[in-house]
């Protein structure tokens, strides 16, 4: 059996109708820009009384015109997002359809992924977790996938914890070519055993445009890490998918440079994607990274997309990490990452900064309290 057919939970994510180019051709045919620099993203805001035909006809008149329609529905108005080359969207008259309130265009240079282009939080599925909505989402898992031991305990033992998602890398991005660079598809095939004994849904990461198939097969998130931020060839291959991507912030990018990134893979109509704080590099030595927390904000009020934080990579240091994520949820973080080792002196990687499982647990109560005292839960 094909691990694909074994993943059901990943299985109406992942092969959807792709872009027009097609899954098929990645990696052979030329990158079709189809957001070229004179894209426009134009915002239809719906009369409260709007009828369901009346929003049906703007969208099949928006479709007729060889334009992109995405519509958001909120409990009085229906935003309908316009995308398409600006001189061929500033002719039509959008604002004349029975039922419209407001046409606006989206100034922001990054337009998908701007707050205005939903009018409201997206929600994204991992499987059959949502992130995004009143829940903070826990993930937690190793750094590296090791072995099957390894694996399938930290998976019970975070699953037992009370974390929806499995993490584990199998292709590393290691500073050194001589650390463990993650076992490849037997890591991938290890984290599809882990799923099925635990029924967590997977994250794990994909360095490279040439393994996209292969981790695709596997994950039910795709993570793209820190120092692929801007690998734009990959962003649009992710953006080919309809994977969710959990887009890391790169250490030395602006949150501006985040949301340019996250459009990339928005413009390719994939809209399935999230955002992740993991700190950034500063004149400071006393840690890895420095959590920007600031980001946390920032980035709800520019951007619709669930924002994640990993505080583990952001400080670096396993005594601090539980500080950092009450913090992280208390900013108003939509989901929360955790390395968890059973064996941290063992780690191939990142030994110094994973939480033991018990810290895991014993921080998920107090993560609780905290989501409690915000009117979120876990
Ligand atoms: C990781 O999640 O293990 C990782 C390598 O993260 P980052 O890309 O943020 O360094
Ligand atoms: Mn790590």
């Amino acid at each position: 059996m094909s691990t694909l057919a074994s993943n059901p939970l990943a299985a109406d994510t992942k092969l959807g109708p792709v872009s027009p180019w097609g899954i098929s051709q990645r990696g052979c045919e030329p990158l079709n820009p189809p957001q070229t620099a004179e894209a426009l993203a134009m915002i239809i805001i719906t009369r409260p009384n709007a009828t369901e035909d009346q929003i049906e006809h703007i969208v099949s008149r928006i479709h007729g015109w060889g334009l992109r329609a995405e519509v958001s529905r909120g409990e009085m108005r229906v935003v309908i997002g316009v995308i398409g080359p600006e001189d061929k969207i500033r002719e039509k008259p959008l604002g004349a359809f029975p039922g419209v309130e407001s046409v606006t265009p989206v100034l922001k240079p990054y337009k998908l992924v701007s707050y205005e282009f939903r009018g409201m939080p997206s929600k994204i599925k991992i499987g059959n977790v949502v992130v995004g909505g009143k829940e903070v989402v826990l993930m937690a898992g190793p750094c590296s996938v090791e072995n099957e031991d390894q694996i399938i305990a930290i998976a019970q033992a975070i699953g037992k914890a009370g974390a929806k998602i499995l993490r584990g890398g199998a292709f590393k991005p290691r500073t050194s070519p001589y650390s463990f660079q993650g076992l490849g598809k037997a890591g991938l095939q290890l984290l599809a055993e882990a799923r099925r004994e635990t029924g967590l849904p997977i994250i794990t990461e994909v360095m490279d445009t040439k393994d996209l198939d292969l981790v695709g097969e596997y994950a039910d998130c795709l993570q793209v890490g820190a120092r692929n931020m801007q690998n734009f060839s990959l962003l649009r291959e992710v953006g080919r998918t309809r994977l969710p991507v959990m887009l890391k912030r790169g250490m030395a990018a602006s949150i501006k440079d985040l949301l340019m990134s996250a459009e990339y893979i928005l413009s390719e109509g994939n809209f399935n994607v999230l955002l992740c704080e993991r700190g950034i590099r500063t004149f400071e030595t006393m840690t890895r990274n420095t959590l920007d927390l600031n980001a946390v904000p920032v980035l709800k009020a520019e951007t619709h997309l669930p924002v994640v934080v990993d505080p583990t990579h952001g400080i670096g240091i396993r005594q601090f990490v539980p500080s950092m994520a009450l913090a992280a949820v208390a900013a108003g973080a939509d989901s929360i990452m955790i390395e968890v080792h059973n064996a941290p002196e063992l780690a191939k990687s990142d030994g110094e900064q994973c939480l033991l499982p018990g810290e895991f647990a014993d921080l998920v109560s107090r993560i609780r309290g905290v989501a409690k005292a915000i009117g979120r839960e876990i």
